[in-house]
């Protein structure tokens, strides 16, 4: 039997969509009182790895921060994490608890961040959407794309950057000590996640 591919090129009703949401869907009476996260999961931007709908947690129960691999040595993490302490805390509400969850088939980890400058460095006219604008190789430097070295398996891999990361935000200053953090990796294939000790 042919797989099922999901196709993204019809055009998609937004204001529709959000018109029907608001009025048929939305379950919560009253979302300004009380609103109030169960964790927080850092996870990949890919919209197959949907914490939202694998952990099965409700609307609102999860703050989800995305960036390409679910990478936690990013500026936008901590500084979101930390906020989020802080202003939910002084509201009695603080979080107490992050996931890290990366997944199976990233794209994320098909790149080192030399392959990655060398792409940008090169220019491509042919390459999809055609070449950079003037000034990109210059950005790209001081960026930290955080490729990840190819060498092992994929799972490998995977456990390595989920530890990694783990660690990063348990040692970090700014995220207390009562904060748990949790590693986990989500097959796209099975859709099992699988809790990584560290
Ligand atoms: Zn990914």
């Amino acid at each position: 039997m042919a797989e099922t591919v999901l196709t993204t090129n019809e055009p998609h009703d937004y204001a529709g969509a959000n018109h029907h949401y608001a009025e048929h869907v939305f379950p919560v009476r009253n979302p300004v009182a009380g609103s109030r996260s169960r964790c927080v999961v850092v996870t990949c931007s890919d919209p197959r790895c949907s914490p939202e709908h694998f952990f099965k947690l409700k609307e609102q129960e999860a703050t989800v921060i995305r960036n390409e691999g679910g990478r936690t040595a990013d500026p936008a993490v901590i500084r979101t994490v930390v906020l989020l302490s802080l202003l939910m805390g002084s509201a009695g509400q603080a979080i107490n608890e992050v996931l890290v969850v990366h997944h199976t088939d990233c794209v994320a980890y098909a790149f080192s961040n030399e392959e990655l400058m060398e792409m940008i460095a090169k220019n491509d006219d042919a390459a999809p959407g055609g070449p950079f604008k003037a000034g990109a190789l210059t950005w790209a430097e001081g960026l930290n794309f955080m490729g990840v070295p190819t060498g092992g398996s994929e799972y490998e891999r995977l456990v390595r950057c989920v530890k990694q990361d783990v660690k990063f935000l348990r040692s970090h200053p700014l995220l207390k000590p009562s904060i748990h953090i949790s590693g986990w990796i989500y097959d796209i294939k099975t859709r099992h996640a699988e809790k990584i000790e560290s």
